[in-house]
């Protein structure tokens, strides 16, 4: 809406033989805004005109935001007029250089705030921000049990508390987790799955060294497949000649047939009765001879005796022990297992009306930084912290090295320790400005080092296009789409900028809606 309006039809607030170029320099100016006011006042009584024709509902809602902007333009006509303030110390020229890069970086905040504001006091503090890193450890012992393999043992040593070996280093606060095997404490023990021996009973036969044949399932014979089992076939040379249709019907149905046949047959062979419903006994069609390829429907499986030797253990019935690789023996290694956590506090020290979490991305100055490697004592204060500040630190690093809920459970085979502590304190300055802007005090806090400041405010003057946009948005819709059909559900929507709030100030709230 506002690249439309920027070029709109209607719009004439430039000064004549200026191009659209120039305006854009013009707005720059707060001196302009009356000459934009004044154009804008125009503009709102031609829009009552129109509108006070009109009595639809969606019509009185415009008259009520028409209504609105006219008198945030009223108010915006009482401010004074704006002229160029002089700097009258160096400070003072650098809050006002300040308050502009403000302005330029944040499009809500009006245009060169820092030259047309009203410095009316201001004053500088710090905040400090105490970042303890703690990297935890936690060591177990545990036992690892592998197949014996005859190395060497080692000389025997005792069992020591977990925290009384000396484990490799581990540098860094983020570590990953790693083991360390000790020497002179493996166990040899005999192997309980095969009681020692090194064998076990073969679980694929489950030691009988043979399994049942699955073909005969046992039995030594199998079904003849030539005659289904019946021990006769059709004598097909007494069939008498049929025509060549009805015999290509009935091969096809025989085919069917015996497919369907030999599906039952299959499930037949699983063990499950049932009678084979298409199975047509070739009896009934006439007469058979005994089938040449069986005796009684059977023949012999190729088993032999209804069994099939263990292709696992070839019959032996049993096989090396998985668990102790046929030594009978398990060798018992011991470990620590050691792993590490990070926490990470922050504390903020001082005041500010700066919410925290804007804090916390400011970077600050770098003031203190080590490695705890002993007690910190609270009067012991390094040099440029504050008391409270050293205070803070102390007091944090103290609680956290003896944090209970990870030094709960601490006993000769497992615990959690601080292994490593790392303090920082930031510093990060800030100034707070009270200011005066179109007849109203604000303030804004600026913060962090030189050379990366951060802009805070909870309520400002608002940039004098955002209300001369809102008017020309409406304007624009009334004049050009015409009072008698206003669009529906667009009049909220279309118009950005919010008409609640006091004209010429933003409040933080405002800003996390847009
Ligand atoms: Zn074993
Ligand atoms: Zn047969
Ligand atoms: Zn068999
Ligand atoms: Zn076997």
């Amino acid at each position: 809406m506002s690249d439309e309006w920027e070029q709109g039809p209607g719009y004439s607030a430039e000064q004549p033989g200026q191009n659209n170029q120039n305006n854009q320099n013009n707005q720059n100016n707060p001196n302009n805004q009356n000459q934009n006011k004044s154009d804008i006042d125009l503009r709102l009584e031609d829009i009552k005109r129109t509108v006070i024709q009109g009595a639809s509902e969606a019509q009185v809602r415009l008259k009520r935001v028409v209504g609105k902007a006219n008198e945030y333009i009223q108010q915006a006509q009482t401010a004074p007029t704006m002229t160029p303030r002089t700097p009258t110390s160096v400070e003072e020229q650098r809050i006002r250089q300040l308050a502009n890069m403000w302005s330029n970086e944040n499009w809500r905040v009006a245009r060169e705030l820092g030259t047309y504001m009203d410095v009316v006091s201001w004053s500088t503090d710090e905040v400090w921000e105490v970042t303890l890193q703690t990297r935890w450890e936690t060591r177990s012992l545990e036992t690892i049990s592998a197949p014996y393999t005859g190395s060497a043992q080692g000389k025997p040593k005792p069992l020591l508390p977990v925290w009384d070996y000396e484990l490799p280093p581990v540098t860094g606060l983020k570590a990953p987790a790693s083991r360390t095997r000790l020497e002179g404490l493996d166990d040899v023990v005999a192997c309980t799955s095969c009681n020692g021996t090194g064998h076990a009973l073969c679980e694929t036969c489950a030691g009988r060294g043979w399994y049942v044949c699955p073909d005969c399932k046992g039995r030594t014979k199998i079904r003849c497949s030539t005659c289904r089992g019946r021990g006769y076939i059709a004598d097909w040379v007494q069939e008498e000649k049929k025509p060549f249709f009805k015999r290509q019907a009935e091969n096809f149905t025989t085919s069917v047939n015996e497919k369907v046949a030999d599906v039952f047959d299959g499930i037949r062979n699983q063990g499950v009765p049932i009678p084979n419903p298409v199975d047509t006994d070739p009896a009934n069609k006439g007469k058979t001879v005994p089938c040449p390829d069986c005796v009684n429907g059977e023949v012999d499986c190729t088993c032999g005796n209804g069994k099939r030797v263990c292709e696992t253990c070839q019959g032996a019935k049993t096989t090396f022990c998985v668990n102790c690789n046929g030594t009978g023996k398990i060798v018992r290694h011991r470990e620590i297992a050691r792993q590490f956590d990070l926490r990470v506090q922050n504390k903020v020290v001082g005041t500010s009306a700066i919410p925290e979490r804007r804090l916390a991305s400011a970077n600050g100055e770098l003031v203190y930084s080590a490695e705890l490697t002993e007690t910190l004592y609270a009067d012991a204060v390094p040099e440029g912290i504050p008391t409270d500040v050293w205070r803070t630190s102390v007091e944090l690093a103290h609680a956290e090295s003896v944090n209970p809920e990870k030094m709960g459970r601490d006993n000769p085979l497992s615990g959690t320790r601080a292994s490593l502590q790392v303090l920082e304190l930031v510093r990060i300055p800030y100034t707070k400005v009270d200011y005066r802007y179109g007849n109203q005090n604000y303030i804004f806090y600026v913060y962090d080092g030189e050379g990366q400041e951060k802009f805070y405010s909870d309520r400002y003057p608002a940039r004098w296009d955002r209300i001369e946009r809102l008017v020309r948005a409406i304007s624009t819709d009334l004049l050009t789409t015409g009072a008698e059909e206003p669009k529906s559900g667009s009049q909220a929507s279309g118009y950005r900028v919010p008409v609640e709030v006091p004209p010429y100030t933003i409040t933080e709230d405002d800003e996390h809606n847009q």
